[in-house]
């Protein structure tokens, strides 16, 4: 029997060395679970902030989100070199991985200064500094999301976020439709296109409704889904090919609407049969 062994077993227990390793093993499995905890938060947190959340958009010229968190170092220069203050660096509990810079646009949206200050000062590429013409920037896409409560889709006229879009008429356009709740009168939609819109979230700004707005600018990500490639789109085929595929559409009369333009399936006052008794359009058809 060693020396050490014989000192071991002779020792009283919680005295000398058998207390001294007792008390090492503790401390090592505090350590251990501490570390453990500690690498499961910052792994759960790395994975939340990973996520950009939707209203929170990357300045002009972020690469994609996961290039851009690989890229941008955390400097702040993008932050520093925004003369409107649109930009601001994510801290500690903010669901933006911490040091990033990003905007709200409720609170402040992208000026879209024609210089790009924000790209000029970025010093790893993290902003594209390919983009030099701030039009060309794709933060991300307005979406008129709420419907219920915008007023011009109440048939108001409000127009707000229209007329303040840098690229008006491009990226917002109003498209005129019938109102069917008052019957006589249009409603102008603000609609959004993507090929022109930069996603600065003016019109999120802008938005007169008293909280949330009706038009928020998100990620592309959430703004739009995926390509249905196994779709082929027949207009865009026909454009192309300068004609129509499939030979002309044969014209078949339909009964009752002889006297009408093909394709024209509306009746007016006066032309339905008679319904018996009931409001509305009856054909008057029986099997
Ligand atoms: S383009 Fe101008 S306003 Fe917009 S984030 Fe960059 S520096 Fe700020
Ligand atoms: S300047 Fe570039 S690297 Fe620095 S914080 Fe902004 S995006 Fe990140
Ligand atoms: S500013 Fe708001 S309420 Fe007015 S038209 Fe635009 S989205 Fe609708």
């Amino acid at each position: 029997m060693s020396k050490t062994q014989n000192t071991s077993a002779s020792a009283p227990a919680g005295t000398g060395p058998a207390k001294s390793r007792r008390r090492f093993l503790k401390d090592a499995a505090g350590v251990a679970g501490g570390a453990g905890l500690l690498a499961l938060g910052t792994g759960l947190y790395s994975r939340q902030a990973s996520a950009l959340p939707a209203t929170a958009i990357r300045p002009p010229g972020a690469l994609a989100e996961a290039d851009f968190l690989a890229a941008c170092v955390r400097c702040g220069l993008c932050v520093r070199d925004c003369p409107y203050d649109t930009l601001k660096l994510a801290v500690l509990g903010d669901s933006v991985a911490t040091g990033t810079p990003y905007f709200e646009a409720r609170r402040i949206p992208c000026e879209m200064c024609e210089d790009i200050p924000c790209v000029a000062a970025c010093p790893t590429g993290a902003l594209d500094r390919g983009l030099s013409e701030i039009g060309e920037a794709r933060m991300g896409l307005a979406v008129l999301i709420d419907q219920e409560n915008c007023l011009n889709f109440l048939g108001l006229r409000c127009d707000v976020c229209y007329r303040v879009c840098p690229v008006i008429d491009k990226a917002i356009t109003l498209e005129l439709v019938h109102n069917p709740r008052s019957d006589r009168h249009a409603m102008l939609l603000p609609t959004v296109h993507s090929d022109a819109c930069t996603g600065c979230g003016k019109c999120e700004r802008s938005c007169v409704l008293p909280g949330e707005s009706a038009i928020k600018v998100l990620p592309l990500r959430l703004a739009q889904g995926s390509k249905a490639e196994h779709y082929r789109r027949g207009w865009e085929e026909k454009a192309e090919a300068g004609g129509s595929l499939i030979g002309d559409q044969l014209e078949m009369p339909v009964r009752g609407l002889e006297g009408k333009a093909y394709g024209d399936t509306r009746v007016g006052p006066g032309e339905a049969p008679a319904a018996a008794g009931k409001p509305g359009i009856d054909s008057g058809w029986k099997p």
